[in-house]
Formats: structure tokens, sequence, C-alpha cells
């Protein structure tokens, strides 16, 4: 019985301690900012990181962090840490992509209630529960600029420098519209087999029919039949092109390749990277020109 009561009194100061330590912690974090003006952006995963860090630019006074690491892709099953806790605590705003893509977020509002948190495709037409919705340039932008408006709410002492990134941000997304609208002539009412959910906001601003589609991500895997479905999608429907993403897709994409005569392309979803700010804008640029390949324009 005593052990038992020394156990727990020695729990209890162990976590008196740790929680003093983390408090600390936090007290000094918030501290260090205050003392150098900053602003602390945190941000949910890839696409969100890469438009804020645009918006944000050189300004000394606004820091912009992601949650997850680079290559962790979407977030359907992401688990928060008490790292990222941690780091949600002495945010300033908490930037998500929203429409069901951050599934921990009722958590975080409960445990941060007075944290800003600004989900950027609120606002957006989202079809069929489907988040992705940065694959769709226009809607990428509608993003920045409810991102710019969250930064700039934020930060208001830096609010020239972040509206005038994100207007020379949004010039760049909008020659990449351009040149998407440009080659839409070309793929509207084409027949694609798509395995990944992503690309079916690729189909609607091009104009093309997904006749089979499946969405192979870290939770999907590959069946017979499925494999059987998607043959005969590309036999019997009229598809000359699977897009299939890189990490999931290739399997099965390479299988029917092997029977069929179809051609595979792997358009970039967006959700890993190396942090350049270019990787939007390079990605979507790699999408169109494979695209341009793939209809002949
Ligand atoms: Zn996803």
């Amino acid at each position: 019985m005593m052990k038992h009561k020394y156990g727990f009194t020695a729990l209890l100061l162990l976590g008196l301690t740790l929680g003093t330590v983390l408090l600390a912690g936090i007290l000094q974090s918030h501290a260090g900012r205050a003392a150098r003006q900053e602003v602390l952006v945190v941000t949910s995963f890839y696409p969100v990181y890469i438009a804020a860090a645009n918006v944000a630019g050189d300004c000394p006074g606004i820091r912009v962090q992601n949650l997850s690491e680079p290559q962790t892709g979407c977030l359907h099953d992401f688990q928060l840490t008490p790292e990222d806790m941690k780091l949600l605590s002495s945010a300033d705003l908490f930037l998500v992509n929203g429409a069901g893509m951050e599934s921990f977020l009722s958590d975080v509002k409960e445990a941060y209630p007075s944290l800003a948190i600004v989900e950027t495709a609120k606002d957006l037409s989202i079809s069929e529960d489907n988040g992705h919705v940065w694959m769709s340039i226009p809607r990428y932008r509608a993003q920045v600029a409810a991102i710019a408006e969250a930064i700039c709410g934020a930060a208001p002492k830096f609010e020239r420098e972040a509206r005038a990134n994100a207007d020379a941000y949004d010039e760049m997304l909008l020659g990449l519209q351009t040149q998407q609208e440009a080659i839409a002539g070309a793929t509207k009412g084409e027949r694609i087999v798509s395995l990944h959910e992503a690309y079916a906001y690729l189909a609607a601003d091009y104009g093309l029919e997904v006749v089979y589609e499946l969405n192979l991500d870290e939770e999907r895997q590959v069946g017979a039949k499925e494999v059987a479905d998607a043959l005969d999608a590309v036999r019997t429907k009229g598809a000359r092109v699977i897009l299939a993403e890189d990490v999931y897709g290739r399997a099965l994409a390479e299988t029917i390749q092997k029977e069929a005569d179809v051609k595979v392309y792997y358009p970039d979803t967006l959700v890993r990277g190396d942090y350049a700010k270019d990787s939007y804008i390079d990605g979507m640029q790699n999408t169109i020109n494979l695209l341009k390949e793939a209809f002949g324009e």
C-alpha cells in the first residue's frame, strides 16, 4: 500500500516537472517571438505551406512553419503528436485546407479554443467530399487569397508586403491558368481512367471525362476485381490515357499498360516536396506539359 502511495507521489512529481518544463518552453517561445515581434503562422500540410510561404515571402516579421513533414503527403490518416500540439500552442494563426482534409481539426479546436484557424477551402465548391481542391488552379488561387487575408489579419504591420507578395504569386498562377484554358479545347471530352481522387479537379478544369476512377492512396490497396474493372474501362470505354499517382498508382498503371494500348501519366498531386517556394508552380507546369503531350496539342 505504502509502495503504491510513493509510486503515485513520484508520478505526480514527474508530471508536475514535465508540465513545468513544457509551460516554460511555451512561455519562452512566446517571449522570444514577442521580443522579435514575429508572427507565427502554422500550416497543416504541403500545399497550404507553399501558398503561405509565398504570401509571407521574405517578410522578417512572419514565420511560416509546417505541422507535418514535407514528405507526409495528404493528411487523411494523420495523427497529431505532442510536438505538433506544442507548436500549435505558440501559433498566432493556423492555416488549414479544410473540406475534410484535416480530420484532427476538432481536437485542435478543443485544445486551443482561442487559436485563429482559417479553413482556406471553406468557401469553395467541393465536388463529392473531395478535399483535394488545390489541384484546381482557380480554386488554389482562391485559397491563396484567403491565406493573404488571414496573414494580413494576423500581421497587420506587414499587410502591404504580404499583399504585394500575394499579388505577385497570383500573377504566376494566372499564367498557369491561362495555359490551361488554352489547351482545354484539345482536352475537352477526352476519356481517361483516374487512379487518384485528386485528379477529379484536373478532369473538371480540363473537361476530361473520367470513365473509371479508383482512389489509390495510403488507405487503399488494389484487389483483383479492381484490376479487372480498370482494364475493362480502358478496353471498352475508350480511355486512351491513365492518370496515376506516382507512389500509390504506379503498380496498377503498369499492370494495365502491359495488357492494353494506353498511355500513363503521373501528374504531381502537389502534397510532397522539398519546400521549394515554386513547387506548386513547377508541379502544375509539369502537369500542363504532360496533358499537352497526352492529348496532342
Ligand atoms: Zn489525398
